[in-house]
């Protein structure tokens, strides 16, 4: 490590407080830092190279130091880099909303801006929630409506979540979460929501059944749970709860920040089960990997309950201070015009093929207990051996041979940038081979 590398290793364990990190195990060791980035690969500040086999905590879409996203975040800062949305419209974040319901399902029409996957969570579950408390008449199902003798919704404020769901860290997003080694602690200040098993289409029926009347909206992660070790959720459930939803007046929302512009090999997961939520969370790959920006996109038939004279107070008072960024819907702008220009979609389909070819050698490592995989989402599910932080062991290991992951716990996830070259993605398997094989050969 050289002299600079050292001296800002020292900043780190002076300052540094960083997330999701036990931090007096990560002061007792060296660390990497980041220096630049290209494609698919990451410096660090002695010049090594990694591939990003992660995307940068699920980020990056067409690699590091792309030439569009980068001309087009200079371009804009020749303009303005930052002006509010209270108050006050700006051209990228007009653009970006146009372009955004082009893409998205069906019916979706409206886009509210936000920073973070947490913050677009967020403000999906206070819409859904003042939704109700600003909707009189009974609205899609009379006859639901009318048999339980309801005049108004003011009772519909719970939510229904599923065992094992990430939404966020922020207070509302953990009421909602259901992974107890993150939200546990915080259950005092959380409010009470109603836990599903994912996949479980009796128990989300027997739920809605009985006690829609206080149910705002289901909210849930489609097709896979990503931060809980990308379990996946069994085919036509999303479209099931879509339907269970329908029928018993309650909202849809798809947490789509994981899953979203082009990781499960269509733009949005909720394709490929042909539904359209009533809300929906976008955020990790929207600009890119570049800049954050996040937005929650909702139907017209909600907007409207939001509708009426100032004094109503029907207004939804939220907003973060860079809402609706230029700089990062520039980027984001940007960003969609590749999908097209790149064809980016079909490589991912072809990453998906190699990896439907090449995953299941894994099965021939002891020491892999469970293979799953949602598109180009990849979760290797390693078995205890006794020790703790396999998963952590791991990804030291393949560190030393190139490439950087993040595991979940002994989960070894791939998530690579959408623009990984076929060469590139045999690369990072091997690595991850190579390191869960000698890692784990050290202690038989
Ligand atoms: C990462 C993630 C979030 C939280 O996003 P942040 O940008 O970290 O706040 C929410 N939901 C899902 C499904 C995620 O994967």
């Amino acid at each position: 490590m050289n002299k600079r590398s050292q001296r800002l290793l020292a900043l780190d364990k002076k300052h540094l407080w960083h997330p999701f990190t036990p931090m007096r195990e990560w002061a007792a060791h060296d660390q990497l830092i980041i220096e630049r980035g290209g494609g698919s690969y990451l410096y660090d500040t002695d010049g090594n190279k990694y591939l990003d086999g992660v995307s940068s905590l699920w980020v990056t879409l067409h690699g590091h130091r792309q030439k569009e996203i980068d001309q087009a975040i200079r371009a804009q800062l020749d303009k303005v880099a930052h002006s509010t949305l209270l108050g006050l419209a700006n051209v990228p974040a007009l653009e970006l909303a146009a372009e955004l319901i082009k893409l998205a399902p069906p019916g979706l029409s409206r886009v509210f801006y936000s920073d973070d996957g947490s913050t677009a969570v967020e403000i999906a579950l206070k819409i859904a929630f003042q939704y109700w408390q600003q909707t009189k008449l009974p609205t899609s199902n009379l006859k639901l409506q009318n048999k339980s003798k309801i005049t108004n919704f003011k009772s519909k404020t719970k939510f229904v979540t599923f065992v094992n769901a990430y939404h966020g860290d922020t207070i509302g997003s953990v009421s909602v979460g259901g992974i107890d080694l993150f939200h546990k602690i915080y259950r005092p200040l959380l409010f009470k929501s109603l836990k599903v098993k994912m996949g479980d289409a009796a128990a989300l029926e027997n739920v809605l059944k009985k006690r829609h009347r206080e149910i705002a909206a289901v909210i849930m992660e489609p097709l896979v749970q990503a931060a809980a070790g990308m379990l996946m959720a069994p085919r036509g459930f999303l479209k099931k709860a879509r339907q269970l939803c329908t029928r018993y007046d309650v909202l849809l929302i798809c947490d789509e920040v994981a899953t979203g512009f082009g990781r499960t090999g269509r733009m949005f997961a909720c394709e490929h089960e042909g539904i359209t939520p009533d809300l929906i969370c976008v955020a990790k790959g929207l600009t890119g990997g570049y800049l954050p920006v996040a937005a929650t996109l909702a139907t017209e038939k909600i907007y409207r309950a939001f509708l009426g004279r100032p004094e109503e107070n029907r207004t939804f008072f939220h907003g973060h201070t860079f809402t609706g960024n230029p700089l990062g819907c520039a980027a984001a702008l940007a960003s969609l015009k590749l999908f097209k220009k790149e064809r980016r979609l079909d490589n991912v389909r072809k990453n998906i093929k190699l990896l439907e070819k090449e995953l299941p050698k894994f099965r021939a490592l002891e020491q892999v207990l469970e293979i799953r995989r949602c598109g180009a989402m990849v979760g290797i599910e390693l078995r205890p051996d006794g020790k703790p932080g396999l998963g952590h062991r791991v990804i030291l290991e393949a560190r030393r041979r190139g490439a950087i992951l993040r595991p979940l716990g002994e989960v070894i996830v791939l998530m690579p940038p959408l623009s990984i070259t076929q060469a590139e993605l045999k690369k990072l398997l091997n690595i991850t081979y190579q390191s869960i094989e000698t890692t784990t050969a050290l202690i038989r």
